[in-house]
């Protein structure tokens, strides 16, 4: 397909590829700007939804298990007041009470205190073993108040067992409504280390399992002196209790970093648990290749500007070449003045066409006299430094932008003078006869005065009538007369296709003869 000249134009102008070099990078760094955002914002979506789904599937575990033991808790509170359980025997009431108590693998021990605290019954032992829990928290807590439900405590070291566990405990109340004592179920931590493990968050990722009133019940990866940590002043914890569930990111409790922190309440539970993933490891995800990426387009955009820059500067260099050579096929090699070449564009542009009577214009034909004799008698050599001062003395004769002075020949020249009239072409003549008369060539002993021009002159003079194709011929022909008429003269030339309106007199030139 052939590209327009326009288009053509356009691609070989040097700007062009300097602006591409520019919005061509430009445009590389924004589409790359704006996929390095898009990988960031699918890190970050990663990481949030990882976190919901595995606090979804932690959060039903514990809610299950919560709730087993707690229909245990009440299954035993609602048996403590069956008609007749006190007379049965001992075996038979540990039957009746403990028969539906849930038995796994981190439950502990289920306990009846009476009000003073101690042991009345016990899910492990006939009868119970001797113990006292009147100081425990939940057993004050249950004591002090009827409304309670289901309680849950902070992290203790079981004194049955010696490990630690949490207490789930309900009150027993007496049937006029005074406080009976409490039943409780033991959690040994260990469900929660077995449930968390081989969860991978990232070094500096963790799990965390609170109580509502700020205590770590767990934390994962186990750090054993977080646990029964009271957090509840921190601006991370308060944020918690503000809803259900969410996502924020917050300052770490632990050190100075940030943490995509995804919590949620576990079912009616006064337990919060959240997953808080390191700001740094999430963006550590795409930070990499983003890295290299970017480097990658950068390293492009470079290639492309430096490209871009070398390429407009050949075609910078092109350019100045192709005006440099067409310059140097319109001029003369010898004279430096323009070539015959030239001389024909010029005819074939500027000078044709309509005829516009407006303008006239004139052209002289300038022929050395007898120059065989100057390039036998001095030699050749001197022959072309007669012809490079002659061609200076026909630009010192022309004043104008527009005239124009050609070797059209081996010793002819040619003056073309747009907007010029017959009067002042023949001040033109005139003054390259004067400006010949003082040609000399010192090294051959030429003297000013001895080489001399005759020149034929036409002029369009305005009249429409003579063409400007016309003018060549013209004056080549009043150049002939002026050599025959004695040389070193000008003469002005008639129009062919006008009739002679002046006599054909030849314009003798009156100076140096
Ligand atoms: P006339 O007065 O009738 O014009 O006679 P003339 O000797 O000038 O004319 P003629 O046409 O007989 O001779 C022109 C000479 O110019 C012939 C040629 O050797 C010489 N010539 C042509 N081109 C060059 C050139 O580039 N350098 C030199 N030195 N001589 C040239
Ligand atoms: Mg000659
Ligand atoms: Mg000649």
């Amino acid at each position: 397909m052939r590209l327009s000249f326009r288009t053509d134009r356009w691609l070989s102008a040097s700007r062009t590829w300097n602006v591409l070099g520019i919005l061509a990078p430009i445009g590389m760094l924004l589409i790359c700007g704006q996929m390095l955002l898009d990988m960031r914002s699918d890190a970050w979506d990663k990481a949030t939804q990882t976190s919901r789904n595995l606090l979804q599937v932690i959060e039903r575990d514990i809610a299950r298990n919560v709730e087993i033991i707690d229909l245990s808790l009440r299954a035993v509170a609602e048996n403590l007041s069956a008609p007749g359980i006190w007379e049965i025997s001992p075996e038979l009431r540990q039957l009746v009470l403990f028969d539906r108590a849930a038995t796994a693998t981190d439950m502990g021990v289920l306990l009846v205190l009476n009000e003073t605290g101690d042991t009345v019954f016990d899910s492990h032992a006939i009868p119970a073993r001797r113990l006292n829990n009147a100081d425990r928290d939940y057993f004050r807590a249950h004591a002090a108040r009827a409304d309670l439900g289901l309680l849950i405590s902070r992290p203790v070291t079981s004194r049955l067992v010696g490990v630690p566990v949490i207490v789930l405990s309900r009150r027993i109340t007496k049937p006029d409504g005074s406080f009976g004592g409490i039943v409780s179920a033991s959690l040994k931590l260990s469900y929660f280390t077995r449930l968390f493990a081989n969860i991978g968050l990232g070094p500096r990722g963790a799990i965390n399992l609170y109580l509502r009133d700020g205590t770590r019940i767990m934390r994962h990866p186990l750090e054993p002196a977080d646990i029964g940590a009271n957090v509840a002043g921190s601006a991370t914890f308060q944020h918690f209790l503000t809803a259900s569930h969410g996502t924020f990111v917050g300052g770490s409790l632990r050190d100075a970093g940030q943490r995509l922190y995804t919590y949620t309440s576990v079912g009616d539970l006064p337990l919060i648990l959240n997953v808080a993933l390191a700001v740094e490891e999430i963006d550590a995800q795409w930070r990499t290749k983003a890295l290299v990426i970017g480097l990658m387009v950068l390293v492009l955009c470079g290639l492309i500007i430096g490209l871009s820059f070398l390429f407009g500067c050949e075609l910078r260099q092109r350019t100045r070449m192709q005006a440099e050579l067409a310059r140097l096929s319109l001029t003369d090699v010898l004279t430096g003045l323009q070539n015959r070449r030239r001389f024909e564009d010029e005819i074939a542009r500027a000078w044709t066409g309509p005829a516009d009577p407006a303008l006239v214009r004139s052209l002289l034909v300038v022929d050395v006299d007898h120059f065989k004799a100057i390039n036998d008698n001095y030699g050749h050599g001197i022959g072309d430094a007669v012809l490079r001062g002659l061609a200076a003395c026909l630009s010192a004769s022309i004043r104008r932008p527009g005239d124009l002075a050609c070797r059209v020949g081996g010793e002819e020249f040619v003056l073309l003078l747009p907007d010029t009239d017959e009067a002042g072409a023949l001040r033109i003549a005139e003054a390259v006869h004067a400006e010949v008369a003082m040609l000399g060539i010192a090294a051959a002993g030429i003297r000013p005065g001895s080489i001399t021009v005759s020149i034929g002159l036409a002029s369009t003079q305005g009249t429409g009538a003579v063409t400007p194709q016309d003018l060549y011929p013209l004056a080549d022909l009043a150049l002939y007369v002026a050599k025959a008429a004695g040389r070193n003269r000008t003469h002005v030339a008639l129009s062919r296709r006008n009739p002679p309106m002046r006599p054909p007199v030849a314009a003798q030139w009156a100076g140096a003869a």
